[in-house]
């Protein structure tokens, strides 16, 4: 066993406190990172507060994980020690489902996904998979991801998630030029979209309750901004928008937004809020054939294909680096969506502490 140093609640009230975990020693297939940093999602915030069911404590979080190879086991061809590597939201799946074999983990087709935290470790049974709040980790390495050397390592962290949740919907829905896109939330997924939708060419607007990130959208990609609390502001986007990416944490009224969609246009919640938001007017989706639709992460090849994408667009998220210490501040102020753009945290101030 790797003992290994780490963060975790013990409850959804109490605050991330230092805790120590056992990583496996890596098998054949097998592949021992050393987590140089971690970004923090609103995913670990609602999980770590047991705002999503079926949480089990202890939880230790992180999700958009990059570090340095030490260890491979004797079938790894796919990365060799002293490469940069990724881990996202998932370490497993079935493996031969249709929807795994068509490189959609994230929605197996029989469920048997194994999250990247608070999913029951298939390799140790009775303990549930700890994330990237730790100094090491160790992965199969169908779902470990090859980070392009040329980026900004903190930087590249929030890919393995905020990245590919915004990369797939705007792929899947075609986006491009030609087309008005908007994004709901200036984020760490929203920020990511902003980049995503415009560097794929399409007209982007980000929506936001925060007046004063303005200037701030306009340099991450946005062609406008518009401040989604003023009323007549938004009565005159009504008709506008190919495609809306939604990524609010809260619940909120979607119909505004829908409202928003041409004829066929398209909504896509990424957002996962604790309460559910109150149902759309469904004479509005219907009266112009609008859709409202989800999405979930992205799959392994996608992953890798974003990051590559990253890597010759030179993409990579607005960071604040934070030591593992100041993870409980960090969350208050992601409550209060004061995040500019991801909070990374860097493993470096764990280490030593095993
Ligand atoms: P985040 O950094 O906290 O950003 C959320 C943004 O929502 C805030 O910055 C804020 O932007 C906006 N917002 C906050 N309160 C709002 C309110 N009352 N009304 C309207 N907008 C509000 O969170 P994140 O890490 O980007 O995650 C966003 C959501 O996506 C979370 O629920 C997370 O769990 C979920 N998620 C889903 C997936 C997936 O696979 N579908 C993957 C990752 C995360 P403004 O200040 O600009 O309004
Ligand atoms: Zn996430
Ligand atoms: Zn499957």
């Amino acid at each position: 066993m790797i003992t290994t140093s780490a963060y975790a609640a013990q409850s959804g009230t109490s605050p991330l406190a230092p805790f120590t975990l056992n990583r496996r020693e890596p098998g054949p297939r097998d592949v021992q990172i050393d987590i140089l940093y971690c970004g923090v999602c609103h995913s670990d915030l609602h999980t770590a507060r047991a705002q999503w069911k079926g949480v089990t404590f202890p939880v230790v979080p992180g999700h958009e994980i990059v570090g340095r190879v030490v260890a491979v086991g004797s079938e790894v061809t796919h990365v060799a020690v002293g490469d940069l590597a990724g881990v996202g939201c998932m370490v497993d799946s079935c493996r031969t489902c249709a929807s795994c074999a068509a490189g959609l983990e994230q929605y197996c087709d029989n469920g048997d996904i194994t999250f990247t935290y608070n999913s029951p470790d298939k390799h140790q049974p009775g303990v549930m998979t700890y994330g990237g709040y730790s100094t090491a980790i160790v992965v199969d390495q169908h779902f470990v991801l090859r980070v392009p050397s040329n980026l900004d390592l903190a930087g590249s962290a929030p890919l393995l998630c905020a990245g590919i949740t915004t990369y797939s919907p705007l792929r899947h829905w075609n986006v491009g030029p030609g087309q008005t896109v908007g994004i709901v939330g200036l984020g760490g997924l929203g920020h990511m979209g902003l980049k995503f939708a415009h560097a794929f060419g399409a007209h982007t607007v980000l929506f936001t309750t925060s007046a004063g990130k303005s200037a701030d959208a306009k340099r991450l990609g946005a062609d406008e901004v518009v401040v989604s609390r003023d009323a007549e502001a938004m009565a005159k986007q009504a008709g506008r928008f190919d495609f809306i990416l939604n990524t609010v944490a809260v619940s909120h009224d979607m119909d505004p937004y829908l409202a928003a969609l041409k004829r066929d246009g398209t909504l896509c919640l990424v957002g996962a809020p604790e309460h559910p938001s109150k149902s759309p007017d469904v004479m509005t989706i219907l009266s112009k054939r609008r859709r409202l639709v989800g999405s979930m992460i992205g799959g392994i090849p996608e992953t890798q294909e974003m990051l590559d994408f990253c890597g010759q667009h030179n993409i990579v998220s607005d960071i604040e680096i934070i030591p593992m210490q100041g993870i409980n501040e960090a969350y208050e102020r992601m409550l209060k969506s004061d995040v500019k753009y991801r909070f990374v945290i860097d493993l470096g101030s764990l280490r030593g502490k095993a």
